[in-house]
């Protein structure tokens, strides 16, 4: 390889880390990107992106009240204009409400006016639906480019990474997989991440809700109790 092939090569390869590590739920490469709280407290915030979808969202509240713990919804816009009352539960049940962009499309994250329309028509959306003005917000594919932070910022957002209760969640793998796996990642102060819609897209999600029930249980015989993320971070939930 000759110098000119080698220093194309280095640049492309630091390119590539710099671009994926905006990705990684725990890099704080391009400014604070919370992924846990700051504590030692046997505390934990469930979160659960990309709903409203249902029937999963209810069957998720359904279990969520009946242990009477309060978790955390980023929704995404789009979601909400196709099933407002179940984002009028999330609140009304207790749950705190948060951005997850209006559409969750990956395009809308390339140019920073894209960015800055998908937050705020998402704003317009939860807020209509809802009644309360959402100030936590979790970006699709947990992307941190700088002028998603710095739109985030600009809005007055609090940005929300967080940990992926099990890597392969997305395809829907047995609930005692889940359970298992997101039990073996909980730390104190852990906000761990899972899906009750997909995108903006929906699907099944069956066992993700099926692994809710029982992690809940396991992590209070372990001592856990269970905060949203507003709590956990210390910020206030609603504008
Ligand atoms: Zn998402």
């Amino acid at each position: 390889m000759n110098r000119a092939w080698a220093a194309a090569a280095a640049v492309g390869a630091g390119a590539g880390l710099t671009g994926w590590s905006a990705f990684r739920s725990s890099s704080q490469v391009f400014g604070p990107f919370p992924f846990r709280g700051d504590t030692d407290a046997k505390v934990v915030a469930l979160t659960f992106d990309d709903g409203p979808n249902e029937p999963y969202t209810s069957r998720l509240l359904d279990v969520l009240d009946d242990r009477d713990v309060r978790a955390t919804f980023f929704q995404v816009g789009r979601c909400a204009d196709r099933f407002p009352s179940s984002t009028r539960r999330v609140v009304e049940s207790g749950h705190v409400l948060g951005n997850h962009s209006f559409s969750h499309a990956f395009s809308r994250y390339l140019t920073e006016p894209g960015q800055q329309r998908e937050i705020e028509r998402a704003q317009e959306s939860l807020s209509r639906i809802a009644g309360v003005t959402p100030a936590l917000y979790r970006p699709p594919w947990l992307c941190h480019w700088p002028w998603v932070l710095s739109s985030i910022r600009d809005r007055g957002l609090q940005v929300v990474s967080g940990t992926f209760g099990h890597p392969l969640e997305i395809f829907q793998p047995p609930a005692r997989w889940l359970t298992a796996g997101a039990e073996r990642l909980v730390r104190p102060g852990s906000m761990l991440i899972f899906h009750d819609g997909q995108e903006a897209r929906g699907g099944p999600r069956g066992q993700t809700v099926a692994a809710i029930g029982p992690l809940i249980d396991r992590l209070r015989d372990r001592g856990f109790s269970f905060v949203t993320v507003d709590k956990l971070l210390g910020v206030p939930a609603y504008a």
